[in-house]
Order: C-alpha cells, then sequence, then structure tokens
C-alpha cells in the first residue's frame, strides 16, 4: 500500500492520494468545457418550468424542462439502464444541456465528455475508451482525519534554478514559504511540487494553509471541499515542522473519479531517479489499465464506503457525434448501461436516419441500434434566432472580456442565424485578435468584415464546393 491510509483493505496495492497530475486527456475535456462556461443549471423554477433566460440559458425552453425531467428521474434512481438522446443540428446546445445536467446533480458531480470518433485509435481498444469514460465519470468523495499543519502564509520566495534535465531554461528548485502557526513563523524551505501545488491553489500571502503531513498536499483554509490538491511527494524531508505543530482536522474532503485513481494505481511507481522518471515519460502517452486493477479499485472503494469514508458520486458521461460507434460499442454500451456503478449517460447527434457503423446493411435512426434506443428518452433541440444568438454572443464576450463595438452585435447575429450559434461564437476571438493587432481593445464591424473575407461558415462552404457528401442525412437546422 502506497498512501497511509485507513482503508478497507491492506492487501490491495491502491492508492487514492498517489494521483497523477492533469493528464493531456483532462486537459482536452477542461478545453471542451471552457466555451460553456456561462451555463450554470438549467435555469428552471421549482415547479420545472424554463425561465426564458435563465443560469446563462437563452430559449431552447423545451429541451431545458425535458432535461429537468431527467434529473429528477436520476435523483429519484428511476433513471438506471436508460440513457437521454439529445438530437438537433450542430450549435444548438446539445453540449450546454449535457454539462447543465451536471450541474443540477450537484455541484461536485463529475462530467466527462467525449466524441464518438474518440474510440478509434490505434492503441486502445474501442471498449476501453467507452469504460475509461465511464471511469472517469463517476465520482469518489473522499472524507479523512488527516495529521495537517496549518498556518497563515507570510511569505511566499520562490528560488529559480538551471533545469538540469534540459540544461536550459529555469525550474523552480525549491520555494521558501513563512508560516506563522499557533507557535510563531518559520520559514520552510519546500519541495518544487509543494510549489506547484501554491500555484494550483492560488495561494498567496495571508491565506491560512494546511499542509497535509503524510502527502504534503497544500490547500488554502475555508474553502468549502477541504483537499483538492494531489501531489504525491514521498520524500519526508520537504516539511520540516516540528511535530508540536499538528493539528488534527476531521472530514477532510477529496473528490477524485474512479478513472483518476485507475490512473494513479497504474503508473509506475517507482523512485524518483532518472531511469524510472524517462521510462514514465515513455509511457505517459497511456497507462495500462487492466480489468483487475478496476477490480481491484472496486474492492477498496467499496472497502472506503462500507467504511463510511467515502461516498461515491455518480456523475455524468456525454458522448457527442454518438453515431459514430459502431456496433461493437453499441453493445458494449449496453452491458455499461446495466453496471450498477453506471454514470448517467447522455448521447447527442445531429443525424437522421444512418446506417449503423461496423453493418453493412441496417440503417437506423440516428445511426443508433434500435435495442439501445429504446432505452433513450430522446429530446429534440431546436435552432435559435437572430435575437436569441445576440444574447448568447453578449454573454460570452461580457465572459471573454471582449469589448464590441456599434454593429457588431447585430452583425454576429445575423450570421449566427444564418450559418450556426456556434459559428458566431468562434468569430469572437479572431476578431478581438484582429483588433488588438491594429491596436484597439474594441472589435469593430470592420474586424468581423474582414474575418468573413479570410474564413467561410458551413454552409457558405458547403454551397461553394456543391453537396456531394450525401449530407442529407445531416439534421437541418
Ligand atoms: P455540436 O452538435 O456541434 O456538438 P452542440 O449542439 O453540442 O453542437 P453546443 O456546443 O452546446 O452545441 O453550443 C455551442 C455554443 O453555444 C456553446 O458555447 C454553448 O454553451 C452555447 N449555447 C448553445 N445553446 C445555448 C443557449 N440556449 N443558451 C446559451 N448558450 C448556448
Amino acid at each position: 500500500m502506497k498512501a497511509s491510509t485507513s482503508t478497507a483493505s491492506s492487501s490491495a496495492p491502491v492508492a487514492h492520494n498517489a494521483l497523477p497530475p492533469p493528464s493531456t486527456a483532462s486537459a482536452a475535456r477542461s478545453s471542451r468545457i471552457a466555451p460553456h462556461s456561462h451555463i450554470k443549471g438549467l435555469g428552471l423554477t421549482p415547479e420545472g418550468y424554463a425561465n426564458v433566460e435563465s443560469a446563462g440559458f437563452v430559449g431552447q425552453t423545451n429541451a431545458r424542462e425535458a432535461c429537468g425531467v431527467v434529473v429528477d428521474l436520476v435523483k429519484l434512481r428511476k433513471f438506471s439502464g436508460r440513457a437521454l438522446l439529445l438530437v438537433g443540428a450542430p450549435g444548438t446546445g446539445k453540449t450546454a444541456l449535457a454539462l447543465a445536467v451536471s450541474h443540477e446533480l450537484g455541484a461536485k458531480v463529475p462530467f466527462c465528455p467525449m466524441v464518438g470518433s474518440e474510440v478509434y485509435s490505434t492503441e486502445v481498444k474501442k471498449t476501453e475508451v467507452l469504460a475509461e469514460a465511464f471511469r472517469r465519470a463517476i465520482g469518489l468523495r473522499i472524507k479523512e482525519t488527516k495529521e495537517v499543519y496549518e498556518g497563515e502564509v507570510t511569505e511566499l520566495t520562490p528560488t529559480e534554478s538551471e533545469n538540469p534535465l534540459s540544461g536550459y531554461g529555469k525550474t523552480v528548485s525549491h520555494v521558501v514559504v513563512g508560516l506563522k502557526t499557533a507557535r510563531g513563523t518559520k520559514q520552510l524551505r519546500m519541495d518544487p511540487t509543494i510549489y506547484e501545488a501554491i500555484l494550483k491553489e492560488k495561494i498567496v500571502v495571508g491565506d491560512v494553509i494546511y499542509i497535509e503531513a503524510n502527502t504534503g498536499a497544500v490547500k488554502r483554509a475555508g474553502r468549502s471541499d477541504a483537499y483538492a490538491s494531489s501531489y504525491d511527494l514521498e520524500s519526508e524531508t520537504y516539511v520540516p515542522l516540528p511535530k508540536g505543530d499538528v493539528h488534527k482536522r476531521k472530514e477532510l474532503v477529496q473528490d477524485v473519479t474512479l478513472g483518476d485513481l485507475d490512473a494513479a494505481n497504474a503508473r509506475p511507481q517507482g523512485g524518483q531517479d532518472i531511469m524510472s522518471v524517462m521510462g514514465s515519460l515513455v509511457k505517459s502517452g497511456r497507462t495500462e489499465v487492466t480489468d483487475k486493477l478496476r477490480r481491484e479499485v472496486n474492492k477498496v472503494v467499496k472497502g472506503y464506503v462500507d467504511q463510511g469514508v467515502a461516498e461515491v458520486v455518480p456523475g455524468v458521461v456525454f458522448i457527442d457525434e454518438v453515431h459514430m460507434l459502431d456496433i461493437e460499442c453499441f453493445t458494449y454500451l449496453n452491458a455499461l448501461l446495466e453496471s450498477p456503478m453506471a454514470p448517467t449517460v447522455i448521447f447527442a447527434t445531429n443525424r437522421g436516419n444512418s446506417l449503423v457503423r461496423g453493418t453493412t446493411d441496417i440503417v437506423s435512426p440516428h445511426g443508433i441500434p434500435v435495442d439501445l434506443l429504446d432505452r433513450c428518452l430522446i429530446v429534440k433541440t431546436d435552432g435559435y434566432r437572430r435575437e436569441q444568438v445576440a444574447k448568447v454572443v453578449h454573454l460570452r464576450a461580457n465572459i471573454e472580456g471582449l469589448k464590441l463595438g456599434e454593429g457588431v452585435l447585430d452583425k454576429l447575429a445575423e450570421q449566427g442565424e444564418k450559418s450556426s450559434l456556434r459559428y458566431a461564437l468562434q468569430l469572437l476571438t479572431p476578431a478581438s485578435i484582429l483588433a488588438s493587432l491594429v491596436g484597439r481593445t474594441q472589435i469593430e464591424l470592420e474586424d468581423v468584415g474582414e474575418i468573413n473575407e479570410l474564413f467561410l461558415d458551413a454552409k457558405t462552404s458547403a454551397a461553394m464546393i456543391g453537396d456531394s457528401t450525401g449530407s442529407s442525412e445531416v439534421m437541418k437546422s
């Protein structure tokens, strides 16, 4: 056992506080969620009716109300074995709705979005990709009593040195942290990984922090979720605090997903010598998570739950472009939906009748086999009117801190109505870059005009090339 925790099964080689730093997959997930940061929920009244504009949503009232019913079913545990299928043209808010459902299910509910075509990789089996997404959509809230050092930060001084691995560039070699504890102020020379945790937690002088005695995880006090940091520093030398400053704290909470636990326990856990560092770099693209390892993790998780140390938090897995999956994946999804720890499953598609991939002659609504379709509640999203596009563009511009000159909002709304809401939103960033190139902080009509000369929306480009792709299958907005 790598971590010193009060686990139920001491023989299982499973650690929850040996979590890896954010992977490229989780970075990709965050970048997928970023365009929806204005969406805070479904924006429904207590009776379940959608306010026309609420929680970041504009319009799409029928779909939002239908999603609200699904949220109720999930909360009543009456949705197991089933899935929600969102059907509508590109950019009509299907991903936004799925994210809103996860917000409605609870503040720290995991949301794991993926695109159907992600299953096609030369390295990993299709079913593995699906299994991993499902595991990442199941959270585990671990509550523990831990030994912590507590004190107010009086100084934070990172010391830079040459990077010994690359031979160039600077790296933080250590950080000096001044900590005022109940017994006076001390200067601590801390490991650079602590510095990463300090940056991640946005800790500044004056904050009261906890340093977890066993792992060195750092946390700012006063947050709702006590321990978010997950850095595993095995060295015992980096927090040279005298024992007298140790405080017992109850119910420190750490939110992880089963996917995090799988990955952390699949990672080579050797020492910190150069060969093992290189070894883990080489293998860092994907770590091998076997069914056996998942069973071990489940066993330990069950132990935590039985002891009352942890609580399972089922989240949401969202599979966009579900028509890209093939018959093998669909069969596997049927099985995943049946598993006792399944998250809420939401599919989305913009296809009408399509061939089920992997078959030669099965045509089915949305390219989904009827047995899986039978398990789905289907909700349709509608296209947006110009004034609705304008409202969403206005919301996004505000969130991204972009100023719009006269007529710009109208122009973008007109284009969004003609092509799609997403197209209008996507023009914002390049237009702001053009504006900044000529020294303006505000996007003007000329920037939008210039962008339109450079780029085409999908409908215009298809019309110019000629429609030879059978795109009649794609739902019209
Ligand atoms: P695709 O089929 O291409 O995946 P989609 O239907 O999932 O598209 P989204 O990605 O959810 O569409 O929407 C595009 C952008 O518009 C996102 O930034 C989303 O948050 C925003 N958006 C969509 N609908 C609404 C709405 N009704 N209110 C506010 N924002 C919205």
